[in-house]
């Protein structure tokens, strides 16, 4: 019996062309290619077809089902996934700063206009206005990165992966590098020293042990194929208990009394004291270039809050060298990245105004009380809007730092709770994961977290709203 109504049903799915035909249909041909509303029709009616075959019971099913006011969003959602970016906006409630699946750093406001304007018109990219002739495209941020950190010369490329890369290659091709075994690290995303240095021709060579490297580990491995000592900072983990490590300014004593350089991954770079701001200490840019470092490296996106980039500082005649290294073409910034790096290193020039304007600080350096107020202030609007469904409150919790940086370093912040009447937790987290825009939220046991941390003081409607549709579709 229930076999025949499922027949009965699956012989009632409409057929593509009378739907193609439906004036609403005819309409979206104006905006939307043919083959395009032609697919999302024949998978709108294939998921009609799924839900009649796979239906326990066919009875809970009515002819409601084949009415096209019913159908037509199914098609609309269908070519809107088609014809709308993959890419897209999404609200970041896990209170991870620097989270490398998000984006990592936003840019501030001046530089988002920096790359409207270089992107929307002609720029002197690769023209030297005052000669009329070819220029360089590095020339533009070099002056203020050598201002900033007291480097000499400076070069930057795609991301600090490139940029280790480029200087492995130019530095030790088919000769050996010295790194401590307590530094051999894995960064997200398959980037790890030893195959970085395979791939760049560099020969590793390992001193030391896990827990413990002393100078005469490095020193003992000198020899005549030796080419270049390197420093990694151990981003995403920290080795604690009978330890040992050999401070930069001791590598660059060794290294320059054997006529060799000394090159530090710092990972995260900073370029400020952020130990002034209530986070740990952490060495910055220019304290590397003050310990003698001949090479320094570093992300844009990291702790600088900049675009995606791989900045390159150190002494000319290396800078120089890896410049003209044909590889370097292959890794080199583009015109977007570059606007938006240039914009946040001017605004570094007064480091206050960086700490309080540049996305990734400001939102690292949040005083408790201001992060207690806007969790009230969230908590507030969401109950003020969403008088049932969810039990809303506010409580203490801690936030990352993100992107490799600060591994254990827990930052004090407040985060306003969840908590469906109907459903579970993981339920909510995932409906408001699937809205529009999409709300990333962390969960614990109970509740769905919402760290008001990295929540954009804008967001707040866009959240209510979300929360509101999601605890609909749970009812
Ligand atoms: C993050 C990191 C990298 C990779 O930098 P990207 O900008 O992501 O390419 C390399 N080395 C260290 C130590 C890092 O922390």
């Amino acid at each position: 019996m229930s076999q025949q109504l499922r027949q009965k049903y699956l012989s009632h799915i409409p057929n593509v062309d009378r739907i193609l035909a439906k004036p609403e249909m005819v309409q979206l041909e104006n905006r939307v290619p043919k083959g395009i509303i032609l697919e999302a029709v024949r998978r709108g009616l294939d998921h009609l077809r799924q839900r009649i075959i796979t239906a326990r019971n066919p009875r809970d099913l009515d002819e409601s089902i084949f009415s096209f006011e019913n159908l037509l969003p199914h098609f609309m959602e269908e070519i809107e996934n088609q014809v709308n970016p993959k890419l897209k906006r999404v609200i970041n409630a896990t209170g991870v700063v620097i989270h490398t699946n998000l984006g990592r750093s936003l840019l501030h406001e001046g530089a988002i206009e920096h790359i409207a304007q270089v992107s929307r018109h002609y720029s002197n990219l690769e023209f030297d206005l005052n000669q009329g002739k070819r220029g360089s495209r590095y020339s533009h941020v070099e002056e203020i990165l050598c201002r900033l950190t007291g480097a000499e010369a400076a070069l930057v490329v795609n991301n600090n992966a490139a940029a280790v890369l480029l200087v492995l290659n130019t530095l030790a091709d088919g000769k050996e590098v010295i790194v401590s075994r307590g530094q051999l690290v894995e960064i997200g995303g398959a980037f790890r020293i030893p195959d970085v240095m395979k791939r760049s021709g560099a020969i590793l060579r390992e001193v030391g042990t896990t827990n413990r490297t002393h100078l005469s580990d490095y020193e003992n491995a000198i020899g005549e194929h030796t080419a270049l000592i390197l420093k990694v900072h151990t981003s995403n983990f920290r080795i604690v208990g009978f330890t040992a490590d050999v401070e930069l300014r001791e590598l660059a004593e060794l290294a320059h009394s054997q006529r060799l350089p000394v090159m530090e991954d710092l990972g995260s770079g900073c370029l400020i004291d952020l130990s002034k701001y209530g986070l740990d200490w952490e060495p910055t840019v220019q304290e590397a270039i003050k310990e003698g470092v001949d090479i320094v490296t570093f992300s844009g996106d990291k702790l600088m809050g900049g675009a995606q980039a791989g900045i390159i500082l150190g002494r000319r005649e290396y800078i120089q060298s890896i410049k003209v290294n044909p590889l370097n073409r292959a890794l080199r910034i583009d015109k977007l990245t570059l606007a938006g790096l240039e914009s946040t290193l001017l605004i570094y020039l007064d480091e206050a105004k960086a700490a309080r304007e540049i996305p990734t600080l400001r939102m690292l350096t949040y005083s408790h009380d201001e992060l207690r107020k806007r969790a009230q202030g969230l908590s507030r609007k969401i109950r003020a809007n969403i008088p049932e469904g969810v039990r809303v409150g506010v409580r203490d919790d801690v936030s990352q730092v993100g992107g490799g940086a600060y591994p254990i370093q827990l930052l004090p912040t407040y985060v306003v709770t969840l908590k469906p009447d109907h459903g579970s937790v993981h339920q909510l987290e995932e409906r408001l994961r699937e809205g529009k825009p999409p709300i990333i939220a962390r969960v614990s046991k109970e509740e769905v977290l919402l760290d008001v941390r990295t929540i954009g003081n804008e967001e707040g409607n866009l959240i209510v709203d979300g929360i509101e549709k999601s605890i609909k579709l749970g009812q």
